[in-house]
């Protein structure tokens, strides 16, 4: 029996998606072979990837300016990813001459921070680390002279999401979607870079996805290792090595899966269906409570608290409300170990009855 898997990532991924990666696992599209036997360069792979690529240009209304790569290393690698390649060349240069500029919403953007203290200056403008994360701070306007400007879009740990785009004028925007990719309508125009790991709304571990202006492909110092370097990859079509080239295939089932329900502005109405059912019982209950403020609350990654404040009575409730939830097929609803309470990770492929069980086990739990 499938169970309701609420995990931050990895992620449920939609049945009939794994139903069909099954159906073709011996033998795709009559090659005769698995995707992951083929050769990333035949010319069975190849319309594999081309197709993934122009679905997920099609979904996301990516203008033809920008670039798609495939890489790998996690969204985490991104976080030294885009200093090296958009700071120029940084190790030749004092590192003093550039900075950018960085909000902290909570924990990836710390991580995001700290990779790129390593090659230039980083000014955190502003911070919701007074309240906890639970809110999004209004972000200041950049200096003209910072070499980009970086947000974390949906902040998987703590639940809370951007409400609207900042205006950074020429400064490049550079965000990291990788929880919320796909979740909703995205204007990618006014963003430089935008980044997601694969692995909460997109497909399987192993696959970073990376969207860039073509204008921000700069060569970088050559001491950057070319494993690192945008412009090698974008030169060799996300093939200057062996790409995740199973994944890449997953992601493609996905986006038609996506597709096939009516794209990103239907998926975007079931996940604020799901998300609002969610939220409405947690603000009318009398055991939990979702820290966020309202305007910055995810539609993808949903906290919840118990009210109860006596941190062993408090203990007590976190334990067995995730143990027997886990035995009623409603997985993985932990909380981050930084944070503690519980987290409902609900991405796109969460079905809105996953969401109903929830709710309905809670209704059951706070009666007991
Ligand atoms: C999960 C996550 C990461 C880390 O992703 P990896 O692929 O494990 O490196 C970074 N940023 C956000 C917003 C995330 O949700």
């Amino acid at each position: 029996m499938r169970v309701y898997n609420f995990s931050p990532g990895p992620s449920m991924l939609p049945l009939p998606v794994l139903e069909k990666a099954a159906t073709e696992m011996t033998d795709v599209n009559g090659s005769g072979q698995s995707v992951m036997e083929m050769s990333h360069r035949s010319k069975d792979y190849k319309p594999i990837i081309e197709k993934t690529e122009a679905l997920l240009r099609e979904l996301m209304g990516i203008p033809s300016n920008y670039r798609v790569l495939f890489l790998q290393g996690g969204a985490s690698l991104q976080f030294s990813m885009v200093p090296l390649n958009l700071a120029g060349s940084v190790f030749a240069d004092s590192k003093a001459k550039k900075r950018m500029t960085i909000i902290d919403t909570g924990i990836w953007a710390k991580k995001a921070a700290e990779e790129t203290a390593k090659y230039m200056e980083v000014n955190v403008a502003a911070s919701s680390k007074d309240k906890a994360y639970t809110y999004i701070p209004t972000a200041p306007a950049p200096d003209a002279n910072d070499v980009y400007y970086h947000i974390t879009w949906n902040n998987t740990i703590v639940g809370t999401k951007w409400d609207a785009i900042p205006d950074t004028g020429n400064v490049p925007l550079v965000t990291d979607i990788s929880s919320s990719i796909l979740s909703e309508p995205l204007d990618v125009s006014r963003f430089g870079l935008i980044y997601a790991g694969a692995q909460k709304n997109l497909g399987p571990a192993g696959v970073t996805v990376v969207i860039i202006r073509q204008d921000l492909i700069g060569t970088v110092s050559e001491q950057v290792p070319a494993m690192l370097r945008y412009d090698i990859h974008d030169k060799e079509g996300s093939m200057y090595n062996t790409p995740p080239c199973y994944g890449i295939y997953i992601i493609g089932l996905v986006l038609e899966w996506l597709k096939s329900l009516g794209g990103v502005t239907a998926i975007a109405e079931i996940n604020k269906n799901k998300a609002n059912l969610l939220y409405d019982y947690l603000d009318a209950s009398k055991m939990f409570y979702s820290p966020v403020e309202k305007k910055f609350r995810s539609l993808m990654n949903i906290p919840f608290i118990p009210r109860e404040t006596e941190s062993e009575r408090k203990a007590l409730l976190e334990k067995s409300f995730v143990s027997e939830a886990a035995a009623a097929g409603l997985v993985n609803l932990a909380g981050h170990r930084l944070v503690g309470g519980m987290r409902a990770s609900i991405y796109n492929a969460m079905p809105a009855d996953g969401v109903k069980a929830l709710i309905a086990f809670m209704e059951k739990f706070e009666k007991q």
